[in-house]
């Protein structure tokens, strides 16, 4: 099931593993920004507004390394599928079955 951003996650795996946080940004179907998750450290040259020095910034996230948060009972869940009346899917969390999105 697909991930989307500002989705709430937990880190399966890795050094952020255990970790809880939001989808910040979709990079393609399976890698996904996540906010303070598998952060790297990277040094920048300095530009003329900028400064130099080591910059933070978050790699991208394969997505079976990431399980939805369900917002309502706040558990991780891999949530199932549910087609709505007017034929759009929606997410439906499996702990609780409050629909997700
Ligand atoms: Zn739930």
């Amino acid at each position: 099931m697909r991930l989307k951003t500002k989705d709430k996650v937990l880190v399966l795996s890795g050094k952020d593993k255990g970790k809880r946080a939001e989808i910040l940004k979709r990079v393609d179907d399976e890698h996904f920004i996540v906010a303070k998750v598998n952060v790297v450290k990277r040094h920048q040259k300095p530009k003329q507004n900028e400064q130099g020095g080591i910059v933070e910034k978050e790699s991208p996230m394969h997505q079976s390394k990431l399980m939805l948060v369900c917002g309502k009972c706040d558990s991780a869940t891999s949530p199932k599928a549910q087609i709505l009346k007017d034929g759009t899917k929606a997410r439906v969390c499996r702990n609780c079955n409050e629909m997700i999105d």
